[in-house]
């Protein structure tokens, strides 16, 4: 099957013969380039970024349980010999963490792919609960040492204050991050491919035949959903891209299984979601099949009569058809 790229499909909407022009004339924008870049740059960043936050995220629970756990070691090494009554209140204590992670277990198993990284924290956490209550409880059965009772809980403050320092450098961290990617993406949005400019694998549907790199896509509630980012300014989106966002949208569809709701296409001053609907894909299998038809015809010409068109085409300067 000929495979033809989303950005020739965006050509030859605009015109035939511009998309025919191209191949052996071709323009680069300075400006679009320029613009790439920096969204490719700034993509990185935030994701490098959001890496980082998920792992201070990991540290600051496992040292806040970790301290917890040091400090009621502490406290129990100053007591010694249990009474009877506390055997037991603390037997049942740690009955109740366990009974709490089973439920959150099956919580789990149940919950869908959004809400499972909750349910998971909550098993980490109560389990974690239910070791130190045992522990708690195994400590306290042992005669008392005042030495080891000191340094735990040194070493518990010790551990609180390096968690706290942790947290507000990662609320920081945060801060900064949302204003970054609120121009890019949804704040419970991730950023799941960049292919604005360098990297990024191109995307090939050997469904539809189509082959392509969106500028990125964006994962949210387990929708993918393509961003293509224009340099220009423009109060409504212009036919060719979005032809453009809808061979990104089946791009999609083929590579996660499932169909983005709309695509996204950004101009400088504003931004339009264009749905994924059948009247559009129609319409980019039809140029598709166009496309291969003058290929093998080894030639391609204007369909329009459209002055405008002409004055801002890009092959104007050595086009054989141009009407001005
Ligand atoms: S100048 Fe006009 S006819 Fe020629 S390629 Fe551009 S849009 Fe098509």
């Amino acid at each position: 099957m000929e495979i033809v790229s989303a950005g020739d499909i965006e050509k030859y909407s605009y015109c035939p013969l511009s998309w025919w022009l191209s191949k052996n004339h071709k323009t680069v924008a300075k400006k679009g380039v320029e613009s790439h870049k920096k969204i490719e740059t700034e993509l990185k960043e935030i994701r490098k970024k959001e890496k980082i936050l998920r792992l201070y995220e990991k540290y600051i629970l496992f040292i806040s349980i970790a301290s917890s756990g040091i400090a009621l070691l502490g406290i129990s090494f100053m007591y010694g010999g249990m009474e009877r009554i506390w055997n037991i209140f603390f037997v049942f204590l740690a009955f109740l963490w366990l009974y709490n992670s089973i439920f959150f277990l099956y919580k789990e198993s149940k919950a869908s792919e959004i809400i499972k990284p909750k349910y998971e924290k909550g098993i980490l956490i109560s389990s974690s609960g239910a070791i130190i209550v045992i522990a708690f409880f195994i400590i306290l059965s042992l005669p008392p040492n005042i030495k080891i009772s000191k340094f735990a809980e040194i070493l518990a403050l010790l551990w609180v204050v390096s968690a706290n320092l942790l947290f507000y450098h990662s609320i920081n961290i945060s801060e900064k991050l949302i204003e970054k990617k609120i121009k890019y993406a949804p704040i419970n949005g991730t950023i799941e491919y960049i292919g604005a400019f360098e990297e990024g694998e191109e995307i090939t549907s050997s469904k539809y035949g189509i082959r392509g790199k969106p500028d990125y896509i964006i994962k949210r509630n387990n929708e993918y959903i393509p961003v293509e980012e224009k340099s220009s300014n423009l109060n409504h989106p212009k036919f060719s891209h979005v032809m453009q966002i809808t061979a990104y949208c089946m791009l999609i569809e083929d590579k996660y299984g499932s169909p983005p709701p709309y695509g996204v296409l950004k101009y400088r001053n504003r931004q339009f979601k264009i749905p994924y609907e059948d009247r559009w894909k129609n319409i980019v299998i039809k140029i598709r099949k166009n496309m291969i038809k003058d290929m093998e015809r080894g030639e391609a010409h204007r369909n329009h009569n459209n002055k405008n068109k002409c004055l801002h085409c890009a092959r104007r300067e050595y086009c054989p058809e141009k009407l001005l």
